[in-house]
């Protein structure tokens, strides 16, 4: 076909994403002179992306499926707007062949490859065939047509366990299991399916090798419509939970020089395979020694900003202009890799509740400046709300330096220094992963994040003396805040000092723990705090975020966010949440929460795994729901009988409903 029909020179691009991914693509957009179009739902009126566009259409209700997935509302929203070009982001329609479609039906040019392209490698097991024929390395595993129980059964057993069952049009880890036994295979195939009906609409699987101690590779390649195409290095994305990538980097500290010219060879070939137009990623897991192609991706990744920040090339422009139709500006051997570069997804979701998606507004939103090697890209703002009807990635804190190991220090730095309030984040388990010795030597597999949950999710330490201090002080800083917008209050009258000594008492608690008591002495005189036996001097001084607290002549900087009776803090000793123990409250200690089996997110029930009447052991599955796209399975909280089951298979329930009740038994 004439390629000037497929990619030409526009003026006016319609993003067709969200979040951060949508603000990244209208930065560059921008900056290239282009006007940009956001498309939003009900539930993003106020959202960044939808800010930052010179404009937005709304598509329709929050629910994907009647927005960011309806191609007919996309393609209405390009016309209304005049809008030359679409660019997908990723997810959503990215790799979404009858939206290529349809988007050059429309006359419009599509960011990406064509829909023959994503046809011939959008499918896990089309594009195996594909590979398998390129002469590019294979995991052992099926990945035919038929899927009867019987086929499948036999398939795993010829490859030997474990294996991995996969969805063929999966992504994000759904629809994916590990069996390690010919007894698991059926339960296995038949909630993967499940899986993979709702979340792609198609259930057909394909049986792949576990390979043991996996590493994940892949590599970043961009083609233009003129025959070029380059590999632009390879990324390390090995730590995964659930098999979703937390943390990437480039280049892959594992590979040597030669193993990284393979692998990017293997990855030219395969994207060659089929002309590939447009940034791509294929993907490969790896002993550590050989790399296995398992996918390619014809779309750009959520982790493309190590791949700039190594190569200097910014994805977004090259994806532009391949679409404008010109040649890749730079030939392969003018590709050079320059220095490390690691990024966290920071996630709105409790890493110690087995990473479920929290929702709600954000009432702190604080991130270090992007200077010093740091790059931050966000989807959010302060008083943003986190819906659940999306992915609940926030932002993309990415870090680069001359080695990796300054880069890793960069990026644990920055995740420091950030504070986000209103939903439980993942920052502190992101921090704790940077940290880890295991992870600064590389000593890694895409298992390691579920084996260390317990060390990475550790609780934090007991408040000491400098929190309990810092706690008092940003008590005072706050309330003379608050009274200095009284124009009439005391504070606001220099020197005011009450007369004589007085005293206040204040105590403190880590969630159900001890309570925990300071005093402060005030009055004339210069004010001390007494925690037991020891009085200490201290003076604070306001700034940005927090204050500096002089503790005995020590000066330390604190971070401090305080919404009512709870406190949040950041001293050079960690994170620390405090409950302030209201002295007149009267204060009984809440219900416990987590022993009632309730929705912990709005979702629907798929399968009811226990009967009425049974004994459960502590932990034992009752049900499963799902829960935006994913399957939770709620287990008994201790050993007990199921009493109810208040819900069935198809039930849609929202946040809090009791689906279940189990009475403990006795012992
Ligand atoms: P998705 O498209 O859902 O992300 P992938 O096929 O890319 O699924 O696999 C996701 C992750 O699962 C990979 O990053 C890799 O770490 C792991 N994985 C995939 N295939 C295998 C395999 N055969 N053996 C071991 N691990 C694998």
């Amino acid at each position: 076909m004439d390629r000037s029909k497929l990619y030409r020179r526009f003026r006016t691009l319609l993003i067709a994403n969200r979040g951060e991914i949508a603000c990244r693509v209208i930065r560059t957009a921008r900056a290239m002179g282009l006007r940009t179009v956001a498309v939003y739902s009900e539930a993003d009126r106020e959202a960044m992306h939808v800010a930052l566009a010179d404009e937005a259409v709304l598509l329709g209700p929050a629910r994907a499926r009647d927005s960011y997935l309806n191609v007919e509302r996309l393609i209405e929203a390009a016309r209304k707007t005049g809008a030359e070009a679409v660019h997908p982001g990723y997810g959503f329609l990215s790799e979404n062949a009858e939206f290529a479609q349809a988007c050059f039906d429309a006359g419009l040019v599509f960011v990406g490859p064509t829909a023959e392209m994503m046809n011939a490698m959008g499918s896990k097991s089309g594009s195996k065939a594909l590979m398998e024929k390129a002469g590019v390395p294979l995991v052992p595993g099926y990945h035919g047509e038929a899927q009867d129980e019987a086929t499948l059964a036999k398939a795993a057993d010829k490859i030997g366990f474990p294996i991995l069952v996969k969805a063929s049009a999966g992504g994000g880890g759904r629809g994916m299991r590990i069996v390690r036994s010919a007894g698991e295979l059926a339960p296995a195939i038949v909630s993967a399916k499940r899986e993979a009906k709702a979340a792609f609409g198609d259930d057909l699987m394909l049986i792949e090798k576990y390979v043991d101690n996996p590493r994940h590779i892949e590599v970043q390649v961009i083609g233009d419509s003129h025959g070029n195409l380059l590999s632009l290095f390879e990324r390390e994305c090995t730590l995964q939970r659930r098999h979703q990538k937390v943390i990437e980097e480039a280049p892959s500290p594992t590979l040597n020089a030669a193993q990284r010219e393979t692998v990017c060879a293997a990855a030219r070939k395969a994207a060659g395979a089929v002309n590939y137009v447009g940034a791509g990623t294929i993907e490969f897991v790896s002993d550590g020694k050989d790399v296995f192609f398992i996918e390619m991706n014809t779309r750009l990744q959520v982790e493309h900003p190590v791949t700039e920040l190594i190569t200097g090339i910014d994805l977004v422009e090259w994806q532009l202009r391949v679409a404008f139709g010109e040649a890749l500006p730079l030939k392969q051997d003018e590709i050079r890799l320059n220095g490390h570069a690691v990024e966290a997804r920071v996630y709105a979701e409790n890493p110690t509740r087995n990473f479920m998606p929290s929702v709600g507004r954000i009432s702190t939103w604080r991130l270090p400046a992007e200077a010093g090697g740091l790059r931050i890209d966000a989807g959010y703002r302060e008083g943003d709300a986190v819906s659940p009807y999306y992915d609940a990635m926030l932002a993309k804190m990415i870090a680069w330096a001359p080695t990796r190991d300054v880069a890793i220090e960069r990026l644990n730095r920055g995740l420091e220094e950030s504070d986000v309030r209103g939903i439980v984040t993942n920052i502190p388990f992101l921090s704790a992963l940077m940290t880890h010795p295991k992870v600064r030597t590389n000593a890694i597999d895409t298992g390691f994040i579920e084996r260390e949950l317990a060390v990475l999710t550790q609780a934090a330490p007991a408040p000491g003396e400098l929190e309990l201090c810092a706690a008092v002080a940003a008590i005072l800083n706050d309330e003379r805040q608050a009274a200095g917008a009284q124009a009439s209050s005391p504070w606001q009258t220099f020197g005011w000092q009450p007369v004589g000594r007085r005293q206040r008492n204040f105590a403190f608690r880590v969630g159900h723990g001890p309570e925990q008591r300071i005093t402060l002495n005030y009055g004339s005189g210069p004010s001390t705090l007494v925690i037991g036996e020891r009085e200490l001097a201290f003076t604070t001084t306001a700034k940005e975020g927090g204050f500096d607290l002089t503790l005995d002549g020590v000066k330390s900087s604190v971070a401090a966010v305080i919404d009512g009776h709870e406190l949040y803090l950041r001293t050079r000793n960690g994170r620390f949440d405090l409950h302030w123990v209201d002295p007149f409250g009267g204060e009984s200690e809440e219900q416990a929460g987590e022993d009632k089996i309730a929705a912990p997110l709005p979702g629907t029930v798929v399968a009811v795994l226990a009967e009425e009447g049974a004994k459960l052991e502590k932990g034992a599955p009752i049900l499963t729901l799902e829960v935006m796209k994913m399957e939770q399975t709620l287990r008994a909280p201790f050993a007990g009988v199921l009493k109810a089951i208040r819900c069935k298979v198809g039930d849609i329930v929202q946040e809090g409903v009791e689906l279940a009740v189990v009475e403990p038994s006795g012992e």
